[in-house]
């Protein structure tokens, strides 16, 4: 005898086999992966709409006495983690460009503290946010309005013993310390950014510092 199905129970079968992972010609279906996910997310991402009075644009004498303003619509932003030399760190990036980023390398989550993914347990912004990530010494720039965190580029590997005895290891580079490294980094954002208070507090470009030391002191004469 054939069965009679009724219509609500042919939606029933159905979905049933939906959440066993049974498409319509009955091959499993993949759950949809985290880019494309964000990828799906991102089309409803709002633009971003500014407004801008038109007499910061125009100036007075051409407006006359008009008045109004201009909107400007940019694409909205996305959250994603890019790849750095310190890690992958989080980013805001057009919408319109995520297709491109995740292509090159770029990934919807963390994949130090949140590797399965989950929406909304990504770890912060900053490059110590990360709770899966060791902590890396840093300096601030001491210009106030600047206040640039400069972090040191660098992690020590700790137990990688090599004993080979054909390795040089070289006493000026090893001494090398996160203080010694972010200063370094540090002298050198304040000599290309800001020389005037780098020339007051006395710091002076690497390849200058030789050049004075081969200078005799005349004071000593
Ligand atoms: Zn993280
Ligand atoms: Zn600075």
């Amino acid at each position: 005898m054939v069965r009679e199905w009724t219509d609500d129970q042919r939606v029933e079968a159905r979905e049933r086999a939906i959440k066993q992972g049974l498409g319509r010609k009955g091959e499993i279906t993949e759950a949809p992966s985290a880019e494309a996910m964000l990828l799906a997310k991102a089309q409803g991402t709002p633009p971003q709409q500014t407004t801008e009075e038109l007499s910061a644009v125009i100036d007075k004498e051409t407006m006359g006495g008009d008045r109004g303003t201009i909107d400007h619509t940019k694409p909205g932003l996305v959250r994603v983690y890019k790849p750095t030399a310190y890690g992958f760190k989080p980013r805001r990036i057009p919408v319109t460009n995520l297709a491109q980023a995740l292509k090159g390398g770029f990934l919807p989550h963390c994949p130090d503290c949140n590797p399965r993914g989950i929406d909304g347990e990504d770890c912060g912004d900053g490059i110590n946010d990360c709770p899966a990530r060791e902590k890396r010494a840093y300096r601030v720039c001491p210009i106030p309005q600047c206040g640039k965190q400069i972090y040191d580029y660098q992690q020590d590997i700790a137990g990688e013993q090599d004993e080979d005895a054909m390795r040089i290891d070289d006493d000026a580079y090893m001494q090398a310390t996160p203080a010694l490294r972010t200063k370094s980094v540090l002298d050198k954002h304040m000599l290309s950014l800001h020389p005037n208070e780098a020339a007051a507090a006395g710091i002076v470009a690497p390849s200058l510092r030789a050049v004075e030391r081969r200078v005799p002191d005349v004071s000593a004469v």
